[in-house]
């Protein structure tokens, strides 16, 4: 098993090789979502990314556990320790049962990331079926000293857990700052210190979403499900924790925090996070009014949206930025993915039909050492696709009869484009995508004909026209 992957660690902040804890195995935990609305193009985002991750693992030959959790209780509205469960939040407003809610949106949800291509993960636990592994684990911080109840519910003491580590280290914040930067007025909280956050909160009796515990009738807090879920699934040292960078603070640093204090040793090897998709250069967000969920991107309808984008050009657009950069989306940005995503699509399958000649009179072989550098390069998918391309110029070359390809050339290039575009990137060709591109194929078979004939006849006008103007449209 040849493995030359290096991925950048949020924690060491830097690109390292990757070397899973005991391989063949890899233990790769995501962050899901809460199940409280439609999914939107936030959620593709890292689904995809981790998706291209947990591929392009099992493709080298890792057995991968990939975990992805639904996030069912705990979820504040503030994202904080403040406000209504975001779940019961929307149960009331549609006079529904909280798990009615979160079946509804989890439901929603697979059918996105089916449609998407995104392979469901080995497990995906819910927090609301964790809830007695999170009251140990609460047990278990407090036993060792790093946590503390105040009226039926439990914080964490990050004060006291900074003595001896470092909180901070994942995002880089400053315990100093984040205590300056708090508005909260003493008394107002149970908290020694703002910055702690609650393992454990006690339910107001309008609360829905409780378990009994010895402290209170409550809930866990949103981050502990994490620690819990990731730790009781890959084991108390895992390699890869993923999510998107907004996730990195609070959400990630609380977990780091949570499983030292409990296990005395941090759990996870890899840190990665997905940047996040702007709209027109400004964040996606209900109150700005530039949501757009997933279902709508598929179907055309919303008010932003100047034409449907299928799932495979939504994957493709995705895959067309480095997962670390910011994406900005914009219908002129998506209509360029569309137009070479079909590109793509169509190169394949005249790839698929191609003749073999007695040799090959271009170098072909040395595409696959830069595809899979590329890769390697911490998931540098904007560098592949513009390999990928280099490579559909030769196919077209090779179909107008300009150059030659072996037979031996033919098979492995042939291996090298279904391996890497469908199942390391996880493209497929769309139906509709497909019947536009068997007529232009079609029609390009006949250009070709003609030109081939306009040879034959010695009329070297026409077949150069021919030529070149098929060289205007794909190249
Ligand atoms: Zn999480």
């Amino acid at each position: 098993m040849e493995n030359n992957l290096t991925i950048y660690n949020t924690l060491s902040r830097k690109k390292e090789k990757f070397e899973p804890i005991n391989p063949p195995f890899v233990g790769m935990y995501v962050c899901g979502p809460t199940v409280y609305g439609d999914s939107h193009l936030g959620h593709a985002r890292p689904a995809i990314t981790f998706d291209l991750l947990f591929r392009y693992l099992k493709y080298t030959g890792y057995k991968v556990r990939y975990v992805r959790n639904i996030t069912d209780v705990g979820h504040l509205v503030n994202d904080a320790d403040a406000g209504e469960d975001k779940i019961a939040k929307k149960a009331k407003l549609d006079q529904v049962e909280p798990m009615e809610i979160v079946q509804k949106y989890t439901n929603s949800y697979h059918k996105n990331m089916e449609q998407l291509n995104t392979l469901p993960p080995s497990i995906e636990p819910h927090a609301s079926g964790h809830i007695i592994e999170q009251a140990e684990m609460v047990e278990e911080i407090i036993k060792n000293g790093f946590a503390y109840e105040v009226n039926g519910s439990v914080y964490f003491d990050v004060a006291k857990y900074s003595e001896t580590n470092n909180y901070g280290k994942l995002s880089g914040r400053v315990l100093e700052d984040l205590q300056n930067n708090t508005r909260e007025l003493a008394g107002q909280s149970d908290k020694k210190n703002s910055f702690d956050f609650a393992l454990w909160k006690k339910a107001e009796p309008e609360h829905i979403m409780r378990w009994p515990s010895k402290w209170s009738d409550g809930f866990p807090g949103w981050h502990l499900e994490c620690s819990v879920m990731s730790t009781k699934y890959l084991g108390d040292k895992f390699d890869i924790h993923g999510g998107g960078l907004d996730l990195q603070f609070p959400h990630h640093e609380c977990e780091i925090a949570q499983s030292k204090a409990a296990k005395g040793e941090d759990a996870v090897k890899y840190w990665m996070h997905n940047n996040l998709i702007t709209i027109d250069g400004q964040k996606m967000s209900k109150s700005l009014g530039n949501f757009i969920t997933l279902d709508e991107m598929f179907s055309g309808e919303n008010k932003l949206l100047e034409q449907a984008y299928s799932p495979m050009i939504v994957r493709f657009f995705i895959l067309q930025a480095h997962y670390r950069s910011t994406l900005d989306f914009s219908n002129k940005a998506l209509q360029a993915s569309e137009k070479g995503y079909k590109r793509l699509m169509t190169a394949i399958k005249t790839l698929n039909n191609l003749k073999a000649s007695n040799e090959s009179s271009i170098e072909v072989r040395g595409l696959k050492e830069k595809f899979f550098n590329a890769l390697n390069d911490d998931l540098n998918t904007p560098i592949l696709i513009a390999h990928l391309f280099d490579g559909v110029k030769m196919i077209n070359l090779i179909n107008s009869g300009d150059e030659t390809i072996s037979k031996d050339d033919l098979a492995f290039m042939q291996k090298l484009y279904n391996d890497v575009v469908f199942e390391i990137l996880g493209l497929k060709d769309e139906e509709g995508a497909g019947n536009n591109d068997e007529k232009l194929s079609e029609v390009i078979e006949l250009l070709l004909k003609l030109r081939a004939e306009a040879k034959k006849n010695k009329d070297f006008a026409t077949s150069d026209k021919i030529r070149d103007e098929l060289k205007e449209f794909f190249f």
